[in-house]
């Protein structure tokens, strides 16, 4: 890959932010920090990227609103929601509305960087 893919990780959990942009760039990732929904639509409005990961429950913004207003900036990026809570709710209006995926905390860190390389490659092969 000439260029590094980007992605935008939303979380208003500092630890939790901080530990996925670096893990992500380790694996080779260029990583955009948002600690919240709003935050996040600035960003996706000023900038083109490849995948979001974004946690649901945050103050301001949370992420299933900020997922709608995503997909009407932008309806190809796809975004992978993550909650430590499982509501039916979520999985079932969510994955209508464009959500890649919803992964619950704690989850396999391997697995979410698969969905994420999935997402680019998808992306990047038409
Ligand atoms: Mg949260």
């Amino acid at each position: 890959m000439a260029e590094k893919a980007s992605v935008l990780v939303v979380d208003d959990d500092a630890n939790f932010l901080n530990t996925m942009a670096k893990i992500l760039g380790v694996k080779g990732y260029a990583v955009t920090k948002a600690e919240n929904g709003l935050r996040a639509l600035e960003l996706v409005r000023g900038g083109a990227f490849d995948a979001v990961l974004m946690d649901i429950k945050m103050p301001v913004m949370g992420g299933v609103e900020a997922c709608k207003e995503i997909k009407k900036i932008n309806p190809e990026l796809a975004v992978i929601l993550m909650t430590a809570f499982f509501a039916g709710e979520v999985s079932e209006n969510t994955l209508e509305k464009g959500v890649y995926a919803v992964v619950v905390k704690p989850f396999d860190v391997d697995r979410v960087i698969r969905l994420v390389d999935e997402i680019v490659l998808r992306k990047r092969t038409g």
